[in-house]
């Protein structure tokens, strides 16, 4: 069978029902080997028996199962995160928001509002937060010495 015959045959029958020829072994050491059903390289297996598909083939099935949940591309609107929230945000357009309001009538009145790109948050490896939980823990320590409870040392 050709690949263009497999795949027509795949869209009629269905991916289950297609169960070509495939070579199957057993190696010096004991390892079964098949191959994968889609594009025959040898896959190690418990058992030879039935048909595997390698991960490969899985993920190109996937793609053709389901072509829809390949992720698009956001569209970026070109406004900031959080644009809504900002009392006043003018967009490049000259459009004027109020906490995210249209302002219709100061349209083109005010100049665009420049963002700064916001600052990644850096992950903290365990290490740093054991560092920086430390760090609290002993600033509150301090706070309590601090507060004044009656009994002095003398
Ligand atoms: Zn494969």
């Amino acid at each position: 069978m050709s690949r263009e015959e497999d795949i027509e045959y795949i869209k009629i029958n269905g991916f289950k029902k297609f169960k070509p020829e495939r070579q199957s072994f057993i190696d010096s050491e004991g390892q079964s080997w098949l191959q994968c059903k889609f594009c025959c390289e040898f896959q190690r297996v418990d058992s030879i028996i039935g048909y595997i598909t390698c991960g490969n083939c899985v993920n190109k099935i996937d793609i053709i199962k389901f072509p829809n949940t390949i992720k698009k591309q956001k569209v970026s609107t070109g406004r900031p995160a959080g644009w809504h929230w900002m009392a006043e945000y003018v967009d490049k357009d000259g459009n004027v928001f109020h906490k995210g309001k249209e302002q219709p009538k100061l349209k083109g009145t005010l100049k665009p509002t420049k963002v700064k790109p916001m600052k990644k948050k850096k992950k903290l490896t365990e290490d740093e937060k054991l560092a920086r939980d430390l760090k609290n823990w002993k600033k509150r320590l301090k706070q309590k010495r601090g507060k004044p409870n009656g009994k002095k040392h003398k």
